[in-house]
């Protein structure tokens, strides 16, 4: 192993930095992280771990330590509010396929928390919160990257390459003036976690669920401790209006009576975007995860995809520490921006269709590929490896 005369430095400890950074350590690559949240962000966001997802994991110990913590789906449901089950998808069909033929329900702060214990315990890792990166300079040498630190004094720091993995609004992607172009769904996303259980109130009800309606689709999901309810919201009304106590409760009480009153414990109100940035690399300068594309949350494909990028490019990095040329960073870009247009923003588009489809024979059409899908064992394998995101990965393979 080539050992670089100065760090990787990755500006985010999202999930995204985390396991990039994780990946580079093992492979005795100095990381330096740059955070400006004063400690690992523990918002409820993604849920969904993907069976390839947890296979990557696996090489870090990580993937069981998850287990141990999540609560494990062999299936989940495509359901609709008058008809109930449409069909029922069923992972142990992916045995032969992944180590890990299940979805794994588990807060992604979880992987955060793990990947930061993890990186503090080891040597060659440094991880600075507070350090807002607000700029970088690069040359055939290297980059500098400027930030402010927790006393709001500017620094610079120089390093080999630079990952920005510092979210949807990467101040990097900005700088770099790469277009962002794609569009904003018209409506906000309302999460709710509540305590009651919709498992004992839902006939058959898998722990994840999309449910369609032509007036108001929605998802159910279980996590360890809660159940949450993704419900699409009027974008013109205030965050305040749509959290409402009492408008929460009228809308889960005609979701599913409950003769007790709802105890909620999160509300959030999103806005979601659908785009993708024109080029990921950047001479020595990468995009990845949120900083790179941005999906809905139909599919849980956001958190998944970007983990999936922040192995591929540090392998590559792996590789050009190793001796191989600097051209193969560029291959990252041609996989990894495939994949967000081709599958996660296709995938993710197409479930909210179908979801909120209005026209009753295009939704009837739907539920009957469905079914169809899950009456045949190819075409239902066919399906999974999809929507659980290994066909993705199998498919770089031919990028060149
Ligand atoms: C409310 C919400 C709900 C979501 N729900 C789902 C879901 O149900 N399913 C799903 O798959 N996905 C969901 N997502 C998306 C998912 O959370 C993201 O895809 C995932 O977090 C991407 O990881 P990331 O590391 O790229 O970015 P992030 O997790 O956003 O991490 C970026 C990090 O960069 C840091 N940062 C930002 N600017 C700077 C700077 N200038 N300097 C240093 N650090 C900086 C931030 O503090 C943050 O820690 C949701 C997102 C949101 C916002």
């Amino acid at each position: 192993m080539g050992t670089p005369s100065s760090p990787v430095i990755i500006s985010g400890a999202g999930p995204v930095g985390l396991v990039a950074a994780r990946n580079l350590n093992q492979a005795g690559i100095p990381v330096i992280i740059l955070e400006k949240s004063a400690t690992v962000p523990k918002d409820l966001r993604a849920s969904t771990f993907h069976p390839p997802t947890l296979d990557m994991l696996a090489k870090f110990n990580l993937s069981d330590r998850l287990v141990e913590q999540g609560l494990v789906c062999p299936d989940w449901q495509y359901r609709d509010r008058d008809e109930g089950i449409v069909a029922t998808f069923d992972l142990g069909v992916l045995s032969e396929d992944t180590d890990y033929p299940f979805r794994l329900q588990c807060e992604q702060w979880k992987l955060s928390e793990m990947l930061r214990a993890d990186l503090d315990a080891t040597d060659g890792v440094e991880l600075r919160y507070g350090h807002s990166v607000t700029g970088f300079r690069q040359d055939d040498d290297g980059v500098t990257v400027l930030f402010t630190d927790p006393e709001g004094d500017e620094g610079e720091i120089k390093g080999s390459y630079l990952i920005a993995a510092d979210g949807a609004h990467s101040p990097i992607r900005k700088q770099l003036g790469v277009a962002f172009d794609g569009l904003t769904i018209p409506e906000i996303f309302l999460s709710i976690s509540t305590t009651f259980d919709f498992a004992e109130h839902i006939e058959q009800l898998s722990p994840i669920a999309y449910v369609s309606d032509p007036s108001e689709w929605l998802v159910l999901l279980r996590t360890p401790t809660l159940w949450r309810v993704l419900l699409p919201t009027d974008p013109t009304l205030t965050d305040e209006q749509i959290k409402a106590p009492e408008v929460i409760e009228k809308r889960l009480q005609d979701l599913c009576p409950n003769p007790e009153a709802y105890e909620i414990k999160h509300a959030t109100a999103y806005r979601v975007h659908e785009r993708v940035a024109d080029s990921y690399v950047h001479g020595r300068v990468f995009l990845a995860g949120d900083a790179a594309h941005l999906n809905n949350p139909l599919g849980g494909m956001g958190m998944n995809g970007g983990i999936h990028d922040a192995m591929n490019l540090t392998e590559k990095l792996i590789n050009v520490f190793d001796g191989a040329s600097s051209d193969t960073l560029n291959r990252y870009e041609r996989q990894r921006r495939k994949v967000a247009l081709e599958t996660v923003q296709a995938t993710t588009l197409r479930n909210r269709k179908m979801m909120s489809e209005t026209n009753a024979s295009a939704r009837k059409a739907y539920h009957d590929e469905l079914r169809g899908i899950v009456a045949d064992r190819a075409k239902h394998r066919a399906h999974l490896l999809k929507s659980s995101m290994i066909q993705s990965l199998r498919d770089l393979e031919t990028v060149a």
